[in-house]
């Protein structure tokens, strides 16, 4: 049996007690086993801050970059291998693998490209220098320079390559170094990550550790300068922000949390348009890409009333085509879920839907008839729909995010009603808008911005173009109010201000831009 490597204060180590299992979720045969009992997590976040924070502060942008450009090089190498990893580890098919996979890679590269744009600067001028009295000499400017601490990554079981790669992407990039831990349900690719970085020998010592499986005692020795990024579930999430360390220290903390994200038809989209067709598309496989293990997933569609039945129809029909089993066959289209647990919180979490008002129309939790996976064994669950005729009672359908291919039908009568229904959600990471109507659609996407991260909206223009509304990009903010944690990851530069101080420095204008000024990036 393989035991997973940590890689902390520059070597590859196991923990010495008891051991966490990680399993095939179709086989559930046993794969690797993961401790991280006993290792020195003090020793690794000093030897983060004093080694590998100044080696990386000392590059400039560009530099950075180009280390993230070798990064994404060398995962690329590897893509095939990594690939029948996640299909083994994470039951995730061939495209649900590359969707992590690739996003991870693609991730990498866009902030290696950042990197060159911001050019020889090591730290970020925001702005003009303003004048502070009546002297025009004595002004004042925004600086942002990296942070002297350690970032912590802790990330989720579902996307164990792009957790790793988009965060560790945006630090390193910024200056920072890194400590990431994955969960240990998915943690076999992470590792294989690691180890591919590692032996490429692109960082400096310190720049990136990996901490493979239980976190112990890292989160005790956070720090003022420090940062903690974490994705997960909303109740871990609310752990981390009473974290002694991270109150006592003011540690600056990114949440990535559940989301009950929507997708609104607008009444105007008539059935059997392309618009109509491509909102079908996007449900379908927002709720059963990675079987619906996706912070993005679409969680509640909101449809006017007079189409209800037919959209739930379609979407029955398209449901009930899915193939589903063993993910390394090339014919299934959604593997099991990734744990034993998982599937009991979907089938738990199905069950509160239906107590507070929901009903299934389509699918159910009972095992599905499934391809190539052995009798019995596996974690599999099909699409299930749900339809709930009173949006506003069934509460736990803007509550309980059932994260596996689960999503209810909400009819609505008044187009009036769709931002107040959205919002009863508390906060998402998406929301999606289908139609053409330019009397309502301004009030609709303005309406659900305040409770959404990112809006997609689909207009018959842009139907056959528009990207599916739960991927995540690079370039645009990820991240959503509320139950979605409040944070933001990504979009662009504006992702590395989490990983810098923002300080104020005023004094003599001729003095400080002598001094400051060489530091401005080229397209600063
Ligand atoms: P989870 O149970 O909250 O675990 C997330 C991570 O936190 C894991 O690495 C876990 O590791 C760690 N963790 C848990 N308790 C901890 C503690 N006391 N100290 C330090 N680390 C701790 O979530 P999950 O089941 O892996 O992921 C599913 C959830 O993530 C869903 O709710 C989903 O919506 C959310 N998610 C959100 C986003 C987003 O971007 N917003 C993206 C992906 C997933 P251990 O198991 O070792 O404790």
């Amino acid at each position: 049996m393989e035991t997973l490597k940590s890689y902390l204060s520059g070597e590859f180590c196991t923990g010495k007690g008891a051991a966490t299992a990680l399993v095939n979720p179709t086989t559930e045969v046993q794969v690797a086993e993961t401790s991280t009992a006993g290792l020195d997590l003090r020793a690794a976040m000093n030897f983060g801050r004093t080694q590998g924070g100044p080696a990386l502060r000392e590059l400039s942008f560009a530099q950075r970059g180009a280390l993230l450009k070798q990064m994404s090089k060398a995962l690329h190498e590897v893509r095939d291998a990594l690939i029948d990893v996640s299909i083994m580890n994470g039951g995730t098919t061939r495209n649900d693998a590359k969707f992590d996979i690739d996003g991870g890679i693609g991730t990498l590269a866009y902030y290696a490209e950042l990197g060159a744009k911001l050019g020889d600067a090591r730290y970020v001028i925001e702005g003009e220098h303003e004048q502070l009295t009546r002297s025009a000499r004595f002004t004042g400017v925004h600086v942002r320079v990296p942070r002297q601490g350690i970032a912590v990554h802790i990330n989720a079981f579902n996307f164990p390559t792009w957790g790793l790669a988009e965060k560790a992407a945006v630090a390193i990039l910024a200056g920072v170094p890194v400590i990431t831990k994955p969960s240990p349900i998915t943690a076999l690719l992470a590792a294989r990550v690691v180890e591919r970085i590692v032996e490429s020998k692109i960082l400096p010592a310190g720049a990136l550790q990996f901490l493979c499986g239980d976190a112990n005692d890292l989160l005790e020795h956070l720090g003022p300068q420090d940062v903690l990024a974490f994705t997960g579930s909303g109740k871990t999430g609310e752990l981390m922000r009473g974290l002694r360390a991270v109150v006592g220290n003011a540690v600056r903390l990114n949440v990535e949390a559940d989301s009950l994200n929507a997708a609104v038809l607008l009444p105007d989209v008539e059935a059997g348009t392309d618009l109509y067709a491509t909102f079908i598309r996007d449900v379908v496989r927002e709720v059963t890409q990675k079987t619906g293990q996706k912070c993005t997933a679409i969680r509640r569609v909101l449809v006017p009333r007079a189409l209800a039945d037919r959209v739930q129809s379609d979407l029955a029909e398209k449901f009930a085509e899915i193939k589903i089993g063993d993910p390394a066959l090339e014919e299934v289209r959604m593997g099991p879920v990734v744990s034993a647990n998982q599937l009991k919180s979907v089938r738990d979490g199905v069950a509160e839907l239906e107590a507070s008002g929901a009903r299934i129309v389509s699918g159910s939790v009972a095992r599905p008839t499934t391809l190539g996976a052995p009798e019995g064994k596996g974690y599999f669950v099909g699409p299930v729909l749900l339809r709930a005729d009173d949006a506003a009672r069934a509460t736990a359908v803007h509550h309980r995010e059932v994260f596996g291919p689960v999503t209810t039908l909400l009819p609505y009568d008044d187009a009036q009603s769709i931002a107040a229904t959205v919002g009863l959600g508390q906060g998402s990471l998406a929301t999606s808008v289908y139609g053409d109507s330019r009397e309502i659609l301004g009030d609709v996407l303005l309406g659900v911005a305040p409770w959404s991260g990112r809006v997609v909206s689909v207009s018959s223009k842009v139907a056959d173009q528009a990207i599916s509304p739960g991927m995540v990009l690079p370039s645009c903010v990820h991240g959503g109010p509320g139950r979605a944690g409040g944070g933001e990851e990504l979009g662009g530069e504006r992702a590395l201000h989490f990983y810098s101080q923002r300080v104020a420095i005023q004094g003599d204008r001729p003095l400080m831009e002598k001094l400051l000024g060489s530091a401005q990036p080229k397209n600063g």
